[in-house]
Order: C-alpha cells, then sequence, then structure tokens
C-alpha cells in the first residue's frame, strides 16, 4: 500500500512538473532551457528530463538558438503550434460550426453545415459529419475535441443533461465521440466557454477570476475563479438571465415574472422599442411596429433619440442590478460584456457602471471594471479549444498576481 501511494506520489509530482514546465514554455514564447530552470524553481536535470519527454510527444519543438551571451548559444523551445490543433465543435442556432483551433486559439478551417431536425439522432449524424470532414483536414495530430453546447452540460461525465430548444436529454456525447475517434472529448456550457476563451486567449483577468457575460436572445454568464472555468454545483452556474429584477415585470418563458431576459435581452429591447413606437415617443414614431428590429434600435440610439437613449439606460440599469448581486458575492473585479446588446455600446456601458456605483459598496464598485468585448465571434470555438487545453495539458493562462 505504502509502495503504490509513494509512486502515485511520484506520478503527481512529475505531472505537476510536466505541466509546469509546458505551461512556461507556452507563457514565453520562446525559451531556453537555463530559463525554464529559473522561471519554474526546478533543477536543470529535471527541466531537461521534462522537455525530452515534450518533445518526444511533439507538443514542443525546438527552433535555433537564442542571443549569445558571452557563452554557448542555448537552443530554444516552443509549442508546436503548427503540428497541435484542437477540433472544436459548437451548436448555433440551426448549425453544426466547426474548426481546428491552435494552441494559441487560431481558429483555421471552419465549416459548417445545417442542423437537419432536433433529437439527438440527427445532432449526432451532423456533428460526426462535421468532425469527419476536420479530421481529413488536419495535417498534424489532433490533442483532443472541444464540444461546445447550449444547455445543462454535464462536463465531469460528459453529458448534455438537457437542451430544450434541440430536443437534448441526457445524452453521453463523450462516450459516444471517444468510441468513434479514439480521442478525448469534452463538453461545455457554450456561454461558459465564450468565459474561458476570453480567459485564456483575451486579456485575461486581474487576477484569476473573470465574469463574462453574453447577451443575445437569452443572457448568460461564464465565472472563471481563481484561474478554473466555474460550472456550479449542477453545472448551471451564470444562470443571471433567469434572475429577478423586476418583481411582478413580464412573464418569462421560464414561468417566473421579470427576469433579466424578460427586460435586458434583444427581443426584451425590440418589444419595449415598439412600445415606445405605439407611443410615439420615438424617432421611429410612423414606423410600423414589425418592421422594427433590433438593427433599427441600435440606430436610433446612435442618431440620438432620446426615448430609446432612455430605454438603454433602463437596460444597462437591470443588467447593473443583477451584476451588483454577483460582486457583491464575489468581488470579481473584471466584468466583460458581449453579444449582440453589448453593440449598444458606451450608452448601455454608463448606464450598467453608474448602476453598479449605486448597488454595491463604493470600494467594491471602484475596483471594479465593466468592458464591452468588440467582437465574440470565435470565442466559443476557442473556448471550447481552451477547455480541451487546460484538460489535456494544463495550459490556462496563470494568474497575473501569481
Ligand atoms: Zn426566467
Amino acid at each position: 500500500m505504502e509502495h503504490l501511494l509513494t509512486k502515485a506520489t511520484r506520478q503527481h509530482t512529475k505531472d505537476h512538473n510536466t505541466r509546469l514546465v509546458l505551461r512556461t514554455i507556452y507563457e514565453g514564447e520562446t525559451i531556453s532551457r537555463a530559463e525554464l530552470a529559473r522561471r519554474t524553481g526546478l533543477t536543470r536535470t529535471t527541466v531537461s528530463s521534462v522537455v525530452g519527454e515534450l518533445l518526444e510527444r511533439h507538443v514542443v519543438e525546438e527552433i535555433g538558438t537564442g542571443h549569445f551571451s558571452g557563452g554557448r548559444l542555448p537552443i530554444l523551445l516552443r509549442v508546436a503550434d503548427d503540428t497541435n490543433h484542437v477540433l472544436a465543435v459548437t451548436l448555433e442556432d440551426t448549425r453544426i460550426v466547426g474548426a481546428l483551433v491552435s494552441m494559441r486559439g487560431l481558429v483555421q478551417q471552419q465549416i459548417s453545415l445545417p442542423l437537419g431536425a432536433v433529437g439527438s439522432e440527427a445532432l449526432v449524424a451532423c456533428l460526426t459529419q462535421v468532425i469527419d470532414r476536420l479530421m481529413d483536414q488536419a495535417g498534424g495530430s489532433v490533442l483532443g475535441v472541444g464540444l461546445s453546447l447550449p444547455g445543462v452540460i454535464d462536463t465531469i461525465d460528459g453529458v448534455v443533461r438537457s437542451a430544450v430548444n434541440y430536443g437534448l436529454i441526457d445524452l453521453p456525447l463523450r462516450q459516444l465521440l471517444q468510441a468513434r475517434y479514439g480521442l478525448p472529448v469534452y463538453l461545455g456550457n457554450l456561454v461558459h466557454l465564450a468565459a474561458l476563451a476570453e480567459y485564456t486567449f483575451g486579456k485575461g483577468a486581474v487576477s484569476g477570476n473573470l465574469i463574462a457575460v453574453s447577451m443575445g436572445v437569452g443572457i448568460g454568464a461564464g465565472i472563471v475563479l481563481q484561474g478554473r472555468l466555474f460550472a456550479g454545483d449542477s453545472f448551471g452556474a451564470g444562470e443571471i438571465g433567469h434572475v429577478v429584477v423586476v418583481p411582478d415585470g413580464p412573464i418569462c418563458n421560464c414561468g417566473h415574472r421579470g427576469c433579466l431576459e424578460t427586460v435586458a435581452s434583444m427581443p426584451a429591447i425590440v418589444r419595449a422599442a415598439r412600445e415606445l413606437i405605439r407611443h410615439n415617443s420615438t424617432s421611429l414614431a410612423g414606423v410600423d411596429p414589425d418592421e422594427v428590429d433590433f438593427a433599427s434600435v441600435r440606430r436610433a440610439l446612435e442618431a440620438g433619440d432620446p426615448a430609446v437613449q432612455q430605454l438603454v439606460s433602463q437596460v444597462g440599469n437591470y443588467l447593473a442590478l443583477a451584476l451588483a448581486n454577483a460582486i457583491g458575492l464575489l468581488n470579481i473585479e473584471r466584468i466583460v460584456l458581449s453579444g449582440p446588446v453589448a453593440t449598444l455600446g458606451q450608452s448601455l456601458l454608463d448606464a450598467v457602471n453608474g448602476g453598479i456605483s449605486g448597488m454595491v459598496l463604493a470600494s467594491l464598485a471602484k475596483t471594479t471594471r465593466v468592458e464591452l468585448l468588440a467582437d465574440g465571434g470565435d470565442a466559443v470555438l476557442r473556448g471550447a479549444a481552451a477547455m480541451v487545453l487546460d484538460a489535456e495539458l494544463g495550459l490556462v493562462r496563470v494568474s497575473a498576481r501569481g
């Protein structure tokens, strides 16, 4: 027993050292073995042995030599970005989108296929078609498959617990795909993965913490806590779209009244703008309310329509109310907003910041930074890749505060 434990501890130390060395190479872009030893605090012998193993696995490669410093020219190491990819796939409205993503989060060879029908059979058929095609295109090795899906995703067992709009219940996708491809397969909720992408490949976070809110047809958030994606005890972390911000407000799909989604989602904003037209209180007055879409609301805002400005400011306030609770509870300083609603820009941001200042302790409000994320286009695919890189190689951004 003691022998087994010793062996387990030795293996654990080895894994830890491998991850530490690989992460340091990844963060340093290019680095020598001597510098690796200095930065990791490991002995040169340990570094050499770990690097040897990583070279053998083709995860890192040697490139030329470093600057002359009066002695031998050191060989530099870097991650083998050109030969290793993650196969990332996401379910996007009525399509399945897949891509090969580099170890630096670069999305390559993106393809998409229409999802013919709802239900697990149609999903699996379309999913495997996308993966098959990408496998054919992958020149080097594929480190694993990362799947991003809406709904409640059991990230531990790799099962879609429920995705109501797609008719999925308890679908064991990891098991199915692992058996077919013989590769590691990971699943995650798409809003959670967008947060992981920003954390891993984006500007990251001041500390190891981040909240990324996606605002579109629905509203949800992904939370990174101490450098790890936090899924919640039953995988439902970040469901701020269904936090009530208007008691007795409009009825929500979930059955409650006044959820954030009923007043701050894209459809809610369009609904409110149509209401303004009926009251003739906007420059859009005279336009057929049915013709009004989100883009026309944004144009009216940009043109300085006071009623629409007022509407956006109200949306910002409702969002601030939901976020204030999260800030008070967690004191996470970096919050990013993405998705169509975030394109309302500075007016929305000012209202959110103003709202937060009035709703949390001054010391917390002062250090909280809410930002708009310019382009969330590939975020979900990159997040799915980040999930695989983290699980397989330990490549997550470490806290800037150390
Ligand atoms: Zn709701």
